[in-house]
């Protein structure tokens, strides 16, 4: 049995009441789907919440790129021990 209810705390759109597991997230959501109606102190949030997701999302492909530069030449070398 799966349980997929939210907790009771977890932050909630204040427009559409849809819970999220954090409050970037929520900022994130609430700036993609009621940017028209969000006061000044909620764009802040989600323009903070939107640099600090391009940096993460920067790190995450220079960390992806050298898991494949590794694997590529693991591979390589692995190839070269194996089928000579
Ligand atoms: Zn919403």
């Amino acid at each position: 049995m799966t349980d997929d209810t939210p907790p009771e705390d977890a932050p909630r759109c204040s427009y559409c009441g849809e819970p999220f597991p954090s409050e970037r997230l929520r900022a994130l959501h609430r700036g993609l789907e009621h940017y028209d109606r969000l006061d000044d102190d909620e764009r802040a949030a989600y323009e903070d919440a939107y640099r600090a997701e391009g940096e993460d999302l920067r790190s995450f492909r220079l960390r992806a790129l050298a898991v494949l530069v590794a694997l590529y030449f693991g591979f390589l070398m692995l190839y070269a021990v194996v089928a000579v």
